[in-house]
């Protein structure tokens, strides 16, 4: 067997190797991929110590910044190859989504380099006799140390939304990737070190969450926990961080209406896009779809058929369409919770397959809202279609869920999208389009259990400092 590569955090300018092996598996081979020294509790807490350090006495300027995020994006770039590689190996990911998904990132860090430069403050007036010509303005200023703590399904994608923010608004970060996908972390913190990122600015501990993660969650000098993964453990850190700031971007069990005017046939398309793709193991996947009924028939005969073709298999075969999910176990849990729903009434069109960490894109039709395919989130190639009479309805239904992350509607109708856009309770509302849209600029984050505060470079930076403000009394 060929040697493994091994990496390590770099704390305080030397690599911490602790001899605490991480293996990371290729998730379709299931050979071992690589392997990460964990980093143990004092190392957690001297990262921190390093980390706080690094921001009081090395400046990193706004032009600095700039420039250090736009040198990264164009690295990202030249490695593109390489980092697509990691992910398909690491997360199972097809490799043209790995590619997209590495320009994506791309476009993040290029997008916070900018950003740098434009995160402001204002100039007030202070309308009060005696002080009208006296000055009162509001500047940005970095929080200090963000935590950074990302999930397995996009491993560069949802760490990039939050590096490349916090270190444009001028953070130090502790970044700590998912445990089954740490290995394209350390490449960009590698080229974020070629970029001229300043020394103790990056620290990436990879390791599992009830270690390493609750050792930051621990450690009272971190200002920030950005977040992105499950309900529970957002739950979890919300409820060990006390006064300190968190933003959540939590999980889903997204809806999609298919109104009464859509073509079956680009609705059925836009579901299967938006459903199966990364199989499934996308936060805003498309798991509940309501489709009028005078449709219902033939959108559901094209969405079968659509999915039966989709090509299951090896993520690094140009032909699949679909590959593994990020575990066996999770593979086995979703096609339990399949056989759950049928055994209580619903009917399986296609798909109810599973071969190791393969599940076959499943239809499920006469479902019920309270099996777990519909009521939690289900987290991989599942879609579940239910019909509705009036838009009123198909809205209630939308919104008879824990859950707010997105929701879509299939409609050329001007009034039925506004009349969902005004009734569905979600952070975002895609007309025209299902759940599954996204843009990194765009404003993205949830109500109810879905989450807290907003990402998109703009916005995150704005959850990433502070607003400080100065009166002038002079
Ligand atoms: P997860 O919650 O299991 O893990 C996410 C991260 O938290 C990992 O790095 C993990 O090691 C860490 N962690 C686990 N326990 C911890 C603890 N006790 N303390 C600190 N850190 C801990 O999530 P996952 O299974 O990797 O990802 C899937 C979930 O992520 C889904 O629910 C999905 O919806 C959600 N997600 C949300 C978004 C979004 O933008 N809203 C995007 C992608 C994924």
């Amino acid at each position: 067997m060929n040697a493994v590569p091994v990496f390590a955090s770099t704390i305080g300018g030397k690599p911490v190797e602790t001899g605490n092996m991480l293996p990371v598996y290729d998730k379709f081979t299931g050979e071992l991929y690589a392997q990460v020294h964990q980093p143990g509790r004092d190392d957690v807490h001297l990262a921190v110590t390093e980390a706080k350090r690094s921001q009081a006495i090395v400046p990193f300027p706004v032009m600095k910044r700039h420039e250090v995020l736009s040198k990264a994006a164009a690295l990202m770039k030249e490695r593109a190859s390489e980092l697509a590689d990691a992910m398909v190996a690491e997360a199972g990911k097809l490799r043209r989504d790995a590619l997209n998904e590495v320009y994506w990132s791309v476009d993040l860090f290029a997008e916070s380099a900018e950003e740098a430069k434009r995160l402001h403050g204002e100039t007030f007036m202070l309308p009060v006799p005696g002080l009208e010509r006296k000055t009162c303005y509001t500047m940005r200023v970095p929080v200090g140390v963000v935590a950074a703590i990302t999930p397995y399904n996009f491993p560069l994608n949802l760490v990039a939304h939050k590096v490349a923010p916090a270190l444009g608004a001028g953070n130090a970060v502790i970044l700590k990737p998912a445990a089954q996908t740490p290995v394209v972390a350390f490449l960009l913190a590698d080229i974020l070190r070629d970029a001229g990122l300043p020394e103790g600015y990056l620290h990436v501990l990879g390791g599992e969450g009830p270690t390493v993660g609750e050792w930051l969650l621990e450690d009272e000098r971190i200002d920030l926990y950005s977040f992105t993964g499950s309900v529970p453990v957002g739950r979890r850190i919300k409820e060990r961080t006390g006064l300190r700031r968190v933003a959540l971007e939590l999980g889903s069990n997204s809806a999609t209406i298919v109104h009464s005017d859509a073509d079956p046939v680009a609705a059925a398309r836009a579901c299967v896009q938006g459903g199966f793709a990364n199989a499934g193991q996308v936060c805003i996947s498309v798991q509940r779809v309501y489709v009028h009924e005078s449709i219902r028939d033939a959108f559901v005969r094209e969405l079968t058929m659509q999915a039966k073709a989709l090509v299951v298999g090896d993520p690094h075969d140009e032909s699949t369409d679909v590959g593994p999910m990020i575990s066996e176990r999770e593979a086995e849990r979703v096609h339990e919770w399949i056989g759950e729903a049928i055994a209580q009434g619903a009917s399986a069109l296609t798909g109810n397959r599973r071969e190791g960490a393969l599940v076959w894109p499943t239809v499920l039709v006469d479902v019920k809202p309270d099996m777990k395919v519909m009521r939690r989130e289900v987290f991989g190639p599942v879609i579940c279609v239910a019909s509705y009479r009036s838009l009123e309805e198909a809205i209630d239904l939308v919104n008879d869920s824990e859950y707010g992350l997105q929701a879509g509607i299939m409609t050329r109708d001007l009034h039925a999208a506004m009349e969902a856009t005004r009734g569905i309770r979600a952070g975002g509302v895609i007309v025209g389009g299902t759940s599954a849209f996204r843009i990194g600029s765009m404003p993205y984050g949830g109500v109810k259990n879905s989450g807290i505060g907003r990402e998109g470079p703009r916005y995150a930076m704005e959850e990433m400092s502070d607003l400080k403000t100065v009166v002038i009394l002079d």
